[in-house]
C-alpha cells in the first residue's frame, strides 16, 4: 500500500493530504466551533503556476492553514511523483458543505465578491437553499484591495466565514493583507463559485467531472480561458520531466 503523506508538496506548495470528510469533520468544524481562526486556499494547476512565477502570491498562498487540492491535474501530479493525496477537494464542494454546517450551527457567514448582481443574486438563491442561515453581510468585489471601508463592514457584521470571490490571486491578497485585524472567522477563497450559485456560469456535468474534463467544459463554456489551460499544460509537463 502507499504511504499517506499529511502533506503533499508540488513544486512547493504543500497540499493538504486529506479527505474532504476528514478536512470538515476533524479540522474545520472544530476550528469553527472554537472560534479559531482559518485560512483556507483551493489551488488549481493555475495557481500552482502563479505561485511559481511570483514568490510574493507564493508566500502569500503558503500562509494557509490548509492548502486544499482543488483539481484533478494536483491529484495526478501527486501521482506522479508517487505521493499520492487521497482524493480532489473542490473549493465549491467544500463551500456548500460549510454553508450547510454554519446553517446547522447557527454560525454566520459574509459573501464577498462577483459583481454587484451576481453578489445580490447569489445571495438571494442561498437564502432560498437555506432559510434559516444567518448572513452577516455581502459585498460584490470590484474595490481597492487597500479600502478600509470595506474590512470595517466586514468586521463590524462579526462572521464566522467569510468567502472571498475575487479570483486568484486577488482574493488570497486581500485575505492576507487584513486577516490579523479579525479575532475570528474561516476564510477561504472561493474564485468563481458565486458566479455559479447565481445560475450565471453551469458546473460541468458529473460525467465530465467523474472523467476528469471539467477543465475542459469550462474552457469551451468561457473560451477566454484558453490562455489558463495554457499553464495547466506547463505544470502537467514540468510535472512529467520532472523539472519544477
Ligand atoms: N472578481 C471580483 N473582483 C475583481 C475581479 C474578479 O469580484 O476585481 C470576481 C469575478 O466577478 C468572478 C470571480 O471574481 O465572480 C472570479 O472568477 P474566476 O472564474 O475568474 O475565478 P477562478 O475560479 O478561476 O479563480
Amino acid at each position: 500500500m502507499s504511504k499517506l503523506y499529511k502533506y503533499v508538496s508540488i513544486m512547493d506548495i504543500p497540499f493538504t493530504n486529506l479527505t474532504q470528510e476528514q478536512l470538515l469533520e476533524k479540522h474545520l468544524y472544530p476550528r469553527l466551533q472554537h472560534q479559531e481562526k482559518s485560512y483556507i486556499v483551493t489551488a488549481n494547476p493555475e495557481i500552482v503556476m502563479m505561485a511559481k512565477e511570483n514568490n510574493e502570491y507564493k508566500h502569500i498562498v503558503r500562509q494557509a492553514d490548509f492548502i486544499i487540492p482543488d483539481g484533478t491535474g494536483i491529484v495526478m501530479a501527486s501521482k506522479l511523483i508517487n505521493q499520492p493525496i487521497q482524493e480532489r477537494v473542490t473549493g465549491f464542494d467544500l463551500m456548500t458543505h460549510l454553508i450547510g454546517y454554519a446553517e446547522d450551527q447557527q454560525l454566520s457567514c459574509f459573501f464577498l465578491g462577483a459583481s454587484e448582481e451576481v453578489n445580490v443574486k447569489m445571495v438571494e438563491r442561498i437564502k432560498t437553499l437555506h432559510p434559516y442561515l444567518r448572513i452577516a453581510g455581502k459585498h460584490h468585489g470590484f474595490f481597492d484591495l487597500d479600502d478600509k471601508n470595506i474590512v470595517t463592514e466586514v468586521q463590524k457584521s462579526q462572521p464566522d466565514l467569510i468567502f472571498v470571490a475575487l479570483g486568484s490571486p486577488r482574493q488570497e491578497q486581500w485575505i492576507t493583507k487584513h486577516y490579523q485585524q479579525f479575532t475570528k472567522g474561516l476564510f477561504m477563497g472561493v474564485g468563481g463559485s458565486f458566479d455559479v450559485i447565481a445560475g450565471e456560469v453551469k458546473r460541468a456535468p458529473k460525467l465530465w467531472i467523474k472523467l476528469h474534463l471539467e477543465w475542459l467544459y469550462r474552457t469551451i463554456k468561457q473560451p477566454f480561458r484558453w490562455k489558463r489551460i495554457l499553464k495547466v499544460f506547463e505544470f502537467m509537463l514540468r510535472i512529467l520531466v520532472k523539472r519544477y
